[in-house]
């Protein structure tokens, strides 16, 4: 059951409940964020924040601390850009969806990427993401954090054919 009593979620909590799913993939203990940049309803890139690609993850050789803040990721934002560059996907006009409030670098790529929205549900220290967002006209759309829980009934679908490995 969602927030608003509905056992369907609505699509900000759909894209939110993703972001959620993909920062799950992220490897620094400081901090967990995921981004997934939406067209149309549709998905176009998903990030969370990591290690570039070949070089050791935080969770296992420790954070990269360069005044008080982990340097060794690249955030979730940036990820989810690069992604869709990596497959030669316009995201202008897209909606930034966002576990966490961007940093002031990440917003800034965003804005640069032409991004229009920005979906929240929690805030983060000392960012100028705000002020970025809001002079560039980006509009921030703050809500609450969707449930948790993934809910897949497979006990209780009736066309669901259980196999040994879904019982
Ligand atoms: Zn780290
Ligand atoms: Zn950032």
């Amino acid at each position: 059951m969602s927030k608003n009593g509905n056992s369907r979620p609505s699509w900000d909590e759909y894209f939110l409940k993703l972001a959620m799913l993909a920062s799950e993939r992220a490897t620094c203990p400081r901090m967990h964020v995921g981004c997934v940049l939406v067209k149309d309803k549709f998905v176009l890139a998903t990030g969370y924040n990591g290690s570039l690609p070949g070089q050791p993850h935080c969770d296992d050789v420790g954070c990269l601390i360069v005044d008080n803040h982990c340097v060794r990721t690249n955030h979730a934002e940036i990820n989810a850009l690069v992604q869709a560059t990596t497959h030669g996907v316009n995201v202008k006009g897209t909606t930034a969806y966002i576990t966490n409030m961007s940093c002031t670098n990440c917003a800034k790529a965003l804005i640069a990427a032409g991004i229009e929205r920005i979906v929240v549900f929690s805030d983060y220290h000392d960012t100028l993401a705000t002020n970025f967002f809001t002079e560039s006209g980006v509009k921030i759309t703050k809500v609450d954090m969707p449930e948790r829980e993934i809910n897949y009934d497979l006990e209780n679908y009736s066309s669901a054919k259980k196999t040994e490995r879904s019982k």
